[in-house]
């Protein structure tokens, strides 16, 4: 077996985060990695390993123990996931979009403030969805995307829901919705249509589950990208789509206070990255050493620009590494302009780097390693992905650090 990324001792990890990640290698090595090409060749969807996840528990990886999940918290989730990431970058992002559903509605709204009566009911409704999950093997989805600033957390989703007796009626177009055609709910960020106002606010974004054979979902367009291919990210289409009050993932208004409150809530899209970072990184050692399966034992650790390259590659791993550990072991709510500056960074950091490190295992490795056969290609293709993840882009990161670093709040010029 593989190397644990993040190893229990040495990062002291808990208990559970070392029988959890050790799970995720075990399984990501025996069953993802095999399949991997097949979902990339195809652009489809990895349906078989969401039927193994429910076997194995990870679909409920973020269900609090309590509720018959596997209780998982932020940290443990994030290292579980990376694990997962250096076999199926696909498999991981997809898984990331199932749990954030359980991860958001669960240990993050334990956090946030809201008056007992609504956490109860609460209680009760996430409860329907995470039998679901555990029961029937459920998988959710989280189209956030339009197009737009609102992505970006810059505007009110334009996907709107309009309360009707009993619920809500939906209208609107999700774009790189992954799962489009494959979840089972899709977990809608929408904006909350009020009676006779014209403007739609970001305090009243709701998060809502749309099954997705309710009337009036559609999923549409062509799916033929550069990475991820797995991920089946096609465009969604919501046309007067009725829902229950119960499709509520969170209260109204709570999704507002958990992006504002507990903003590392978006970092849980770094995790896939961060186990493609190391992917590169240990293919390239393995082929270097002439030992990697399926290829010639040819030996081309001796030369020094190999070796170099090598070692460039580990600093920025190590670095990577370090700093994005550190930055999910403070995740939390409320937390200080350092780290929510250090979470970007953590974010773009991790972005970048796999990427980088993914094109330097190709051009280390040679023409041979870059073969269909072999996994480096699709690593390089996937990890190219990770900058592009709204709500925090490289650029965005960058952007954001740029600014808070410079003015604290309430300052201008
Ligand atoms: C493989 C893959 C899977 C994905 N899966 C999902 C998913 O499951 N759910 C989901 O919701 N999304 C998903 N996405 C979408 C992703 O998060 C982005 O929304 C998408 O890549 C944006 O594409 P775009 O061309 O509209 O980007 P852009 O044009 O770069 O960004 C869209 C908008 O964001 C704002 N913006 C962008 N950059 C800046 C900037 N520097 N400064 C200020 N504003 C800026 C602008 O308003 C811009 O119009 C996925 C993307 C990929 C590549």
């Amino acid at each position: 077996m593989d190397s644990p990324l993040f190893d229990p001792a040495a990062f002291r990890l808990t208990e559970q985060e070392a029988r959890l990640t050790a799970l995720a290698r075990e399984f990501g090595q025996a069953v993802l990695a095999p399949r991997a090409a097949r979902w990339d060749r195809e652009a489809s969807f990895p349906t078989e390993n969401y039927r193994d996840m429910h076997g194995n528990g990870l679909l409920g990886i973020g269900i609090p123990a309590a509720e018959g999940g596997l209780g998982a918290g932020f940290r443990a989730y994030c290292l579980t996931a990376a694990e997962l990431g250096r076999y199926c970058g696909a498999t991981a992002l997809t898984w990331n979009m199932h749990v954030c559903s359980t991860l958001w509605s669960g240990p993050l709204t334990e956090d946030l403030d809201m008056p007992e009566a609504v956490r109860v009911e609460h209680r009760r409704r996430r409860r329907l969805h995470y039998d679901r999950i555990l029961r029937d093997g459920a998988v959710f989805s989280q189209p956030f995307s339009e197009g737009g600033a609102a992505a970006a957390g810059g505007a009110a989703f334009g996907t709107t829901a309009q309360r009707v007796p009993g619920g809500w009626r939906i209208s609107g177009r999700k774009i790189f919705a992954s799962l489009a055609g494959h979840a089972d709910y899709y977990g809608i960020l929408c904006t909350e249509a009020r009676e006779g106002e014209d403007r739609l606010s970001r305090r009243d974004t709701l998060y809502l589950a749309v099954p997705r054979e309710a009337p009036g979902v559609s999923v549409e367009g062509e799916w033929d990208p550069l990475g991820m291919r797995g991920t089946v990210s096609r465009n969604l289409v919501f046309r007067d789509v009725v829902v229950g009050e119960d499709a509520a993932l969170m209260p109204p208004g709570l999704y507002f206070q958990a992006a504002s409150r507990w903003p590392h809530m978006f970092l849980t899209l770094s995790p896939t990255y961060m186990g493609l970072a190391q992917a590169a990184y240990d293919f390239t050692i393995a082929y270097l050493r002439g030992e990697y399966p399926g290829t010639p034992p040819v030996k081309r650790r001796m030369y020094p620009t190999k070796q170099i390259a090598v070692a460039e590659m580990r600093v920025m791993l190590e670095q990577t590494k370090a700093l994005w550990f550190q930055a999910i072991t403070e995740a939390g709510p409320d937390p200080t302009k350092e780290q929510v500056l250090r979470a970007w960074a953590a974010q773009h950091s991790v972005m970048e780097n796999a990427a980088a490190i993914a094109a330097k295992a190709v051009r280390t490795c040679g023409g041979q390693a870059m073969l269909k056969s072999l996994p480096l290609e699709r690593i390089y293709r996937d990890a190219r992905c990770g900058s592009l993840m709204l709500p925090w882009t490289a650029e965005l990161c960058i952007d954001r650090i740029g600014r808070e670093a410079l003015y604290d709040k309430g300052e201008t010029d």
